[in-house]
């Protein structure tokens, strides 16, 4: 079995190369100077926007007192920037398609058509199911904790690690909604925070795989741990939203930090009696699976369904399993520690 986790690993560093090119339509000299040019004019060929409509001193034209501050002012930039990005895209891309060349991404993603003011609606449905599971997750490991298993006399649980459940819990919630978000409405906000709270929830994760494949259970040594991880993901994540928004690096410090867990969960699934290995598994291998599919990037069918959008899919039966091996955990772990209390 443990051939096989060996085999994603491979297949995913190799193709690791075939993503330095992350983002190639944004950095196109044309697309550039239509997106500024737009910004400065309010229109794309023959295509004007009302978001873009500033009076020569960067006040609104119309509306009220309250819509004429500086957060107003800053919806209609975003708003601006947004429609101009996607008609320059859209242009761009007619353009590269009667030259004979294949679609290419801008800003990190594919050129989707947009669906009722969605601009990916396939991934807006699939973190939202995302975010449900979780909380459906979430709150019957609290249930099953406090509720059905025994608990010590101070009142807290006989399983070592639910507080760090909880905070895994949190963070992939926040990192859905913003994932939502983000696919929704596609701007510099929005993307900063999606990317972010993916980072920080994939930091988290591999702390998390290594206390546990580790069973780390000593408060120092946990710290000792986390603190390197907890420095480096958050200099990377102030990197990213303050010096330069680098896609193709990003790429490889979410596949390393990816990789590196599913190992850990791989090489211990592979050794411990657990009961509940299956589930580690089969996570384990739907999730090298699915990691293929961000990497092995593709452009959308039928201009919705693209690689990420697939991605966001398969992720929503591994959450409700990988939910259940938690309680499955927390629940051995409990029984053992009664047990041995005895
Ligand atoms: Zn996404």
């Amino acid at each position: 079995m443990a051939d096989r986790s060996w085999i994603v690993f491979f297949a995913t560093f190799f193709s690791l190369i075939g993503v330095l090119n992350a983002s190639a339509g944004d950095s196109d000299p044309e697309y550039r100077a239509c997106v500024g040019q737009c910004e400065k004019t309010g229109c794309v060929a023959d295509k004007c926007f009302q978001h873009c409509r500033f009076s020569s001193d960067g006040v609104p034209v119309d509306g009220p007192w309250y819509m004429q501050e500086p957060l107003y002012l800053r919806w209609k930039q975003w708003d601006c920037q947004s429609d101009c990005r996607y008609h320059c895209m859209v242009n761009r891309e007619k353009e590269r398609e009667i030259a004979g060349y294949k679609p290419v991404k801008y800003h990190g993603k594919w050129p989707f058509k947009r669906v009722f003011g969605l601009q990916e609606p396939a991934s807006v449905a699939f973190s939202a199911l995302n975010l449900a599971v979780q909380f459906h997750g979430w709150v019957s490991f609290f249930i099953l904790l406090y509720y059905k298993l025994p608990l010590r006399q101070n009142k807290k649980t006989y399983y070592e690690y639910t507080g760090l459940w909880h905070i895994y819990g949190l963070l992939s919630m926040n990192s859905w909604f913003w994932s939502a978000f983000f696919h929704s409405r596609d701007v510099d906000l929005t993307e900063s925070l999606d990317y972010s709270s993916a980072v920080a929830l994939l930091g988290y994760t591999l702390i998390l795989a290594i206390i546990r494949t580790f069973n780390v259970r000593d408060e120092a040594t946990r710290v000792m741990v986390s603190a390197p991880l907890i420095a480096f993901v958050t200099t990377h994540i102030l990197y990213l939203n303050f010096y330069q928004f680098d896609y193709g690096w990003n790429m490889k410090v979410c596949i390393v930090m990816g990789v590196a867990q599913l190992l850990l969960w791989a090489v211990w699934a592979g050794i411990t009696r657990h009961p509940s290995r299956w589930k580690l598994w089969v996570v384990v291998l739907g999730g090298g699976l699915a990691m293929l599919l961000e990497i092995y990037d593709f452009p959308p069918y039928w201009e919705y369904l693209d690689a990420h959008a697939l991605w966001h899919a398969s992720t929503i039966p591994l959450s409700y399993l990988w939910w259940s091996f938690i309680r499955d955990d927390a629940e051995y772990r409990t029984m053992n520690l009664v047990k041995k209390a005895k």
